[in-house]
């Protein structure tokens, strides 16, 4: 059975993304099968792990909208173990369409629920909001990991996510754990980082993962070339970042 991780903050460009390809793409070296489910209408899940978005027949909207299956909308990446469940621009009027549909927090676990038994993990990229999109990853998932970038406003939101994360416990899954927070763009030369680092350890003490992923050129250039950093550039910083976080994730993570 699949371990189910959502990767959430509803705060944008805190490194949701290049968590959710990176951490696939390592966890699918070290042998595991790996699915990324992409639900954020911008698709930068997809195309960084070299997908034409444009070419995408179907996606997760249509899983969420009921138009097709999963096993119908998987794509495999060309990277070792790891797939994909891709995302375009036409999720974006989910949001919308889905408000007025039946068991609306729920589509996403019930679409998934026939392809669980053939991954070892499943990560489900989640949009940059607290809308219906990320409700149903939050009721489909396992576990959440929250990516936390080390600047200023890091503690922006977090309490509103909290806040969400006990709600979805209580009227809908009460499984859902915190995985991990994970700190991103960690620059150990700023005072700031430090004093960041020390919040959030305070804010969830015992949840943040020891391995930090430094700010690294590299992982902001796979993307264009539509290659996870252990492709692109192995040797990077960043590739060796991500390595280390998929063996904490996995010494860490429960399976069910
Ligand atoms: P999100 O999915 O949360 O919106 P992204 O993963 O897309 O965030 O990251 C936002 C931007 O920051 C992207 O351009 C990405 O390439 C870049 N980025 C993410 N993590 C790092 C990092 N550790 N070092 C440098 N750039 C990064
Ligand atoms: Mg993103």
């Amino acid at each position: 059975m699949a371990r189910i991780i959502s990767i959430v903050n509803q705060k944008g460009g805190v490194g949701k993304t290049t968590t959710a390809v990176n951490l696939a793409a390592a966890l699918g070296l070290r042998g595991k099968k790996t699915l990324l489910v992409d639900i954020d209408p911008q698709g930068n899940s997809t195309s960084g792990l070299g997908i034409n978005k444009r070419g995408v027949k179907t996606s997760s909207y249509d899983l969420l909208t009921g138009s097709a299956t999963a096993r119908e909308t998987i794509l495999k990446t060309e990277f070792d173990q790891v797939w994909v469940l891709p995302s375009n621009i036409g999720l974006a009027g989910a949001e919308i369409e889905l408000v007025d549909m039946e068991h609306r927090e729920s589509r996403l676990k019930t679409g998934l629920a026939p392809v669980l038994e053939e991954y070892d993990y499943i990560f489900i990229d989640c949009p940059p909001s607290l809308g219906i999109i990320t409700l149903n990853a939050l009721c489909a998932s396992d576990s959440l990991m929250v990516p936390i970038q080390c600047e200023f406003y890091a503690l922006e939101g977090l309490s509103q996510l909290m806040a969400t994360v006990r709600q979805v416990k209580r009227l809908y899954n009460p499984h859902i754990e915190i995985e991990g927070v994970l700190l991103t763009m960690y620059d150990g030369r700023l005072n700031l980082t430090q004093q960041v680092v020390e919040e959030v350890k305070r804010f969830f003490p015992r949840k943040v993962y020891s391995t930090v992923i430094p700010r690294n050129v590299r992982l902001s250039e796979a993307p264009s070339f539509g290659q996870p950093i252990q492709y692109f550039d192995k040797g990077s910083k960043g590739a060796t970042a991500y390595a280390e976080l998929a063996q904490e994730f996995e010494m860490f993570a429960k399976r069910g």
